[in-house]
C-alpha cells in the first residue's frame, strides 16, 4: 500500500458520526482502512452505525460485536451506535419485549446509543412504523435514560416519483411504489413519535430529508420545539442546504446547537489508490466547502453551489463540539465478557457460512490477545 499523506480535509478536531461497517472486508482490513481514512481525512473522532437488519431476508447479526470490536482497537476515538435484531416470526408483544431488552443489554455493554434503519419505508413496510407497539417499550426506555439515538428516517422524495427514478435506481429498488408508506407518513410518523417521547435523544440522518419539505415548517417544529432533537448532514444535505443560504445560513446559525457532522463513510477498499482517496474525500469535502467555505460555484454530484461560509463559532459545534456534547468526550467502555458472549453466539451462528466464521476467527485471536 501507498504511505499516508497528509490529512487534506481537516486541520481542527473533528467528529463524523456516520461511518458504516460493511462486511465487505474482515476486521483486519476494517481496522487498517478505518486507520487510513482517519489520518487522510483528518479525523479526531467518528462513529460507527451498525445496521443488523437490511431487508427480510439480510441479517447481519455480527454487525455489533464486529463494530464493538473496532471501538476495542481503536479506543478512545470510536464511538458504536448498535442495532436490533429483529425477528419477523414472533408476536409483536413478544418482539416489544425482546426490543428493551437488546436496549438495556447494548447500554450496558458499553455501546454508545442506537442506529435505527427501521424508520426506512423498505424497512417499516415489514417492522411496522416508529409509534407502533412493536417500538414502545425501546423508545420509552431510551427516552428514560437520555440514550442517543441515530435514526434514517425516509429517503429523498423523488424516490416515491418513478418519472424521476435514474434507471440505476429503478434497477436497485430505489423507487418505493404504494406497497410502501409514502415520505410524509414516514416524516409524520417521527412528528407523531416526538409527540409521544418529547425528550427523546434523536438525531435523523441526512437531515432527515426534512429539508425536502419546502415550506420547511416540519424541519422547524422537530428542531425548534423537542430539547434533544438534532439532524445529521450525512450524504448530500450538507450541499443542498448550500443552495438555499437565504433560508439556511440564519435557520443553521438559530439552530447551531442541532447540526452535527457525518459524512456516510465506508470501510471500502484502496483497489485503486487514486479514486480511493479521491471517493473517501468527496462528501467531507462537500461538508465543509458548505459550511465553512467561501468557494462559489463548486461542483458536487453534477450540481453546483455556494459556500455558506458559516460563522467559525458556528462551524466548530457542527464539525466537533456538537457531538461530543451528546456523545461523550471519550466513548463508554465495551464490556469484555458481554464481547466474548457475543463472539460465541455469533460463532454458533455463523458456523456453516464461511466468510463470516473466517472473519469471526480472526476477532477470537484480537480478543484473547
Ligand atoms: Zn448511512
Amino acid at each position: 500500500m501507498e504511505p499516508i499523506v497528509e490529512p487534506v480535509i481537516f486541520t481542527e478536531d473533528t467528529f463524523d458520526v456516520h461511518f458504516h461497517c460493511s462486511r465487505k472486508h474482515d476486521i483486519e482490513e476494517t481496522i487498517e482502512l478505518y486507520t487510513r481514512i482517519m489520518k487522510l481525512i483528518g479525523l479526531k473522532k467518528f462513529m460507527i452505525l451498525c445496521a443488523a437488519f437490511h431487508s427480510p431476508t439480510k441479517f447481519n447479526y455480527d454487525t455489533n460485536l464486529k463494530s464493538a470490536c473496532v471501538k476495542r482497537e481503536m479506543s478512545p476515538n470510536v464511538y458504536v451506535s448498535a442495532s436490533f435484531k429483529h425477528n419477523l416470526d414472533n408476536s409483536i408483544e413478544t418482539e416489544a419485549n425482546s426490543l428493551l431488552k437488546q436496549t438495556e443489554e447494548y447500554y450496558q455493554a458499553g455501546f454508545d446509543g442506537m442506529k435505527m434503519l427501521e424508520a426506512h419505508p423498505t424497512l417499516s413496510k415489514y417492522v411496522g412504523m416508529m409509534c407502533s407497539e412493536r417500538f414502545s417499550k425501546a423508545f420509552a426506555f431510551l427516552e428514560e435514560n437520555n440514550i442517543p439515538i441515530l435514526m434514517h428516517v425516509a429517503d429523498p422524495r423523488k424516490a416515491w416519483d418513478k418519472s424521476k427514478c435514474t434507471p440505476w435506481e429503478l434497477e436497485h429498488n430505489r423507487f418505493y411504489d404504494e406497497s410502501l408508506p409514502t415520505f410524509d407518513e414516514c416524516i409524520d410518523d417521527i412528528m407523531d413519535l416526538m409527540k409521544k417521547y418529547p425528550k427523546l435523544n434523536l438525531c435523523l440522518a441526512h437531515g432527515g430529508f426534512l429539508w425536502e419539505d419546502t415550506e420547511k415548517s416540519k424541519f422547524e417544529k422537530f428542531l425548534g420545539d423537542y430539547e434533544n432533537t438534532s439532524v445529521d448532514l450525512a450524504g448530500g444535505p450538507g450541499c443542498y442546504f448550500a443552495q438555499d443560504p437565504d433560508f439556511f445560513i440564519p435557520f443553521i446559525t438559530k439552530y447551531q446547537d442541532k447540526f452535527i457532522y457525518g459524512s456516510d463513510t465506508y470501510n471500502s477498499a484502496p483497489y485503486d489508490y487514486a479514486n480511493w482517496e479521491y471517493d473517501i474525500q468527496y462528501r467531507p469535502r462537500c461538508a465543509r466547502d458548505s459550511f465553512a467555505g467561501d468557494k462559489k460555484n463548486y461542483d458536487y454530484a453534477g450540481d453546483k453551489y455556494d459556500g455558506m461560509n458559516l460563522p467559525k463559532s458556528v462551524c466548530r459545534k457542527v464539525f466537533y463540539d456538537n457531538a461530543i456534547k451528546k456523545w461523550g468526550e471519550t466513548p463508554r467502555k465495551i464490556d469484555e465478557n458481554w464481547l466474548m458472549k457475543e463472539l460465541e453466539w455469533n460463532e454458533k451462528f455463523y458456523a456453516e457460512h464461511e466468510f463470516k466464521s473466517a472473519d469471526l476467527k480472526k476477532m477470537r485471536k484480537l480478543l484473547e490477545k
